[in-house]
């Protein structure tokens, strides 16, 4: 068989099934991708034994013909999400050491149904950012480079972010699937930058349990995948109720695969007109064209108004460092990894975390402190909280009126190039994640999938959400979009070139 990487989930699921490929074959091949890739700095970790371990394991149970749903298949993992007895960092300094006793459930849902792990995956130090810049592990490069002319700028292009190393190693073909997480956007730019899949799941609807935490009422689990089908199936496996997190919800998980290819007549999509100043005239016309393509399969366009849409950024920016900082008062030198000596307790304490935390999520942990503390409560986190309430109504009425979806760009431009934001501004950042926030803070399923390139050659991405636990709808008016839009070519390894 030629070059197995280049198969989708789906793909492979039916070649290993059918022994036209052992899942050694499979395995093999990503793991000698990922070693010729190392330049793009996708992998913290890299397990190649127990990926091949795992795959001999599997081919073994195929020939009994016991194969589970993702038997075989090779996945990457975010390193946010707890691995038992491989090494979880967050990308964070502040976890030097730690190597967890236990498996997060969406990845031990993985592994139940036959999927293995190539390693963990880089991204921004505990998923805070928009382009991996924050890792203690340094930057993920994007397969991707810019255009110019006929040839390619050398300038390095950012994968988006947090989840960094999942839209490149899944765009540079290092694995069929990535997990990743989305707190404000963390699965649908990457995706978005990348040419990419990424879905976030409605709030509840993956386990939180052992995955390091955030901002714990935004954070949700999903995958990054290479196409809309294999979004689906992978969501299928990674979802379900968990005693062990009980904002996970308690109601079955459909076979989302089902929903590809179904009809999306008749479906209403709702514009929302408040979305059009966050972005590009590029991304603008790519609106315009996903209204068009949604119309022609059938689909009902209908303009709405999400009047809250503009106070949503400054909201999420004081409700996730509220959040962040709470969640990250465990790391104290005690409990987990690093410890730098001090002079007594609270200074032990001090030196860690000063050491320990980067210079991002010292930032959000000295906010969240602050709209925390007493005399500004009111004045911000408060505040920010009534916010929410008004987005998520705002949503909720748009529902109640009829909509089925809501598509909007998924990120204001294409990808950007290391250093080009945020260096002398962080707002310039965090101005990224306009078009995503809104959904995090209504709790609601919002999917990536690729429009085409821009002029820069760079992809670009529209969004889509939908009602909460529909995410069903999601996938086939995704599906819908990716076979209208032009095929996206994945990158040719420029990055095996050994100079
Ligand atoms: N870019 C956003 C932030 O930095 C979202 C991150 C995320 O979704 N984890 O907070």
């Amino acid at each position: 068989m030629s070059d197995p990487t280049h198969l989708s989930l789906a793909e492979a699921r039916d070649a290993l099934v059918s022994k036209k490929l052992s899942a050694v074959e499979l395995t093999r091949a990503h793991v000698e991708a990922i070693e010729k890739a190392r330049a793009l700095n996708a992998f913290i970790t890299e397990t190649p034994e127990l990926a091949l371990e795992a795959a001999r394991e599997s081919d073994a149970r195929i020939t009994r013909g016991e194969a589970r749903p993702l038997e075989g298949l090779p996945l990457g993992i975010k390193d946010l999400y707890c691995t038992k007895g491989v090494r979880t960092t967050a990308a964070s300094r502040i976890l030097d050491g730690f190597t967890p006793t236990y498996e997060s459930t969406v990845s031990a849902n993985l592994w139940r149904d036959g999927a293995l792990m190539l390693g963990k995956l880089n991204l921004d130090e505990f998923a805070m950012g928009s382009s991996n810049e924050t890792s203690a592990f340094g930057p993920v490069v994007s397969p991707w480079r810019r255009k110019k002319g006929d040839a390619f700028d050398d300038a390095k292009i950012v994968p988006g972010g947090s989840s960094g190393g999942s839209s490149a190693a899944v765009s540079a073909r290092l694995a069929l699937g990535a997990t990743a997480t989305d707190t404000g956007g963390s699965i649908r730019q990457p995706a978005a930058f990348t040419g990419t899949v990424g879905i976030k799941p409605t709030y509840g609807r993956c386990s939180r349990w052992g995955i390091v935490a955030f901002a714990s009422s935004l954070d949700q689990a999903g995958p990054i995948t290479r196409t809309v089908r294999d979004a689906a199936i992978m969501l299928r496996s990674m979802a379900g109720h968990d005693p062990k997190d009980t904002t996970s919800v308690d109601a079955p998980v459909p076979d989302y695969e089902a929903a590809i290819g179904a009809s999306v007549k008749g479906r209403r999509i709702g514009i929302p007109k408040e979305y059009r100043i966050g972005g590009g005239a590029e991304i603008n016309a790519l609106w315009d064209q996903g209204v068009a393509w949604l119309r022609d399969a059938g689909a009902e366009i209908v303009e709405i108004s999400l009047p809250h849409t503009r106070y949503a950024l400054p909201a999420y920016y004081i409700i996730a460092p509220a959040e962040a900082s709470s969640n990250l008062a465990r790391y104290d030198g005690v409990r987990y990894g690093l410890r730098e000596k001090g002079r007594d307790i609270a200074d032990m304490y001090e030196k860690t975390r000063a050491k320990g935390f980067g210079a991002e999520v010292r930032r959000r942990v000295m906010i969240g402190a602050y709209v925390l503390s007493h005399g500004y409560y009111d004045a911000f986190y408060v505040r920010a909280q009534k916010i929410r309430s008004l987005i998520k109504r705002d949503f909720d009425e748009a529902f109640a009126a009829g909509v089925d979806a809501v598509l909007t760009p998924a990120t204001p431009s294409t990808a950007f190039a290391q250093g080009e934001k945020g260096a002398a501004d962080p707002v310039e950042m965090y101005l990224n994640d306009i078009f995503t926030v809104t959904v995090n803070m209504a709790g609601l399923p919002g999917i990536a999938v690729p429009g085409g390139l821009g002029a820069d050659g760079l992809p670009l991405g529209l969004q889509l959400i939908g009602r909460p636990f529909d995410e069903a709808t999601l996938f086939s008016l995704a599906a819908a979009l990716e076979s209208a839009a032009p095929k996206i070519d994945f990158p040719q390894p420029w990055w095996t070139e050994t100079k």
